[in-house]
């Protein structure tokens, strides 16, 4: 199978007023043609941060340290900013926002915002340029586009406003779309439709999927595969049928026994003990030895490896070959 996103070792820094720190570390993962990958994790794990850095879109105060991010094999950091912004952005890899309204120019009717993204990136007329945007928002669910062209986006509802996002985020067919909690600002209802949209656009035109979320819920739906992360770094990954039914670490274990099930029965769920460490003070060794209740001494001084099981990789001790077996 192709490999559309490949991310290797990938690192940022961020200097504030307290001193730097990485917001990840050494983040690696791969994602296949058509596929959808999910990046689940709790506020300020880095999942965001890793999608931003992908796109060249973090903060002023962050850089990249380390690592490689390649786009069907080219690795996109060796290539100027502009040749990034004239090949790869919003060709070959496009963004949905969670809040579609600070994404979307709120003075510019939406025909004209597609229109101009489609002209930017797309030899064709003027009156081509409009076709295409008429027809893109007919395939992701605008009913009477010819009338919503004519719209600015407070026009419309907030469901409607995702589909204009999705809607300009498909105009150059790019090979993979990032999608931020696309959802999360949507009720359930309107929720369920969107996904239900992405999952069709992306059979339809191909397109592979990194899906960054804290909602496991919408996981088990959406991805092939799933990674987990903690503190900015990668915990557990593997296909999703894996990190369902034989989660490995304890921190996964902990998000999946929170999710509510169909037959719940229990009016209060369960929560993982103690809250997610503030990025900038990460504990030492492993940074969930606070809230693990497996933790030894040694959990406390020494960071674990990755350890790797056909697909599914875990970081954590407990994982380790025994002493004396053999590494593979
Ligand atoms: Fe818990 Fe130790 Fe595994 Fe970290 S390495 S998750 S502290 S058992
Ligand atoms: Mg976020």
């Amino acid at each position: 199978m192709k490999t559309i996103l490949e991310v290797k070792d990938l690192s940022v820094q961020f200097r504030t007023e307290e001193g730097s720190f990485h917001a990840i570390e050494h983040v690696s993962f791969s994602v296949e043609e058509q596929k959808t990958l999910a990046i689940v994790g709790e506020s300020g794990s880095g999942k965001s941060v890793t999608s931003l850095a992908i796109m060249q879109l973090i903060a002023e105060n962050g850089k990249i340290t380390d690592g490689e991010i390649f786009i069907e094999g080219q690795d996109i950091l060796k290539l100027t900013r502009k040749e990034v912004q004239q090949s790869i952005l919003g060709k070959k890899i496009s963004m949905i926002f969670q809040e579609p309204m600070t994404a979307l120019n709120p003075v510019i009717k939406i025909g004209d915002q597609i229109t101009e993204s489609i002209l930017e990136h797309q030899q064709v007329s003027k009156k081509e340029a409009r076709q295409i945007a008429l027809d893109t928002l007919k395939q992701v669910g605008i009913p009477s586009p010819e009338e919503r062209i004519k719209q600015y986006p407070h026009q419309l509802s907030g469901g409607m406003r995702q589909r204009v996002m999705i809607a300009m985020g498909l105009v150059t067919r790019p090979k993979i779309m990032i999608a931020d909690e696309p959802t999360t600002a949507l009720d359930v209802t309107i929720e369920a439709q969107i996904l239900n949209l992405l999952e069709e656009l992306k059979k339809k035109f191909k397109t592979s999927i990194l899906f960054v979320t804290h909602d496991l819920n919408i996981v088990a739906d959406i991805a092939d595969d799933v990674l987990v992360m903690y503190c900015g770094e990668v915990i557990e990954k593997g296909p999703v049928a894996d990190i369902f039914e034989s989660p490995k670490h304890p921190y996964t274990k902990g998000l999946l026994a929170t999710m509510p099930s169909l037959d719940q029965t229990k009016s209060v769920l369960p929560t993982i003990k103690g809250s997610v460490p503030n990025i900038s003070k990460r504990p030492s060794g492993c940074h969930f030895h606070p809230r693990c209740e497996y933790a030894t001494e040694r959990c406390r001084k020494e960071k674990p490896k990755t350890y790797v099981e056909g697909a599914h990789h875990v970081q954590c001790f407990l994982y380790a070959p025994k002493e004396g077996t053999k590494h593979a």
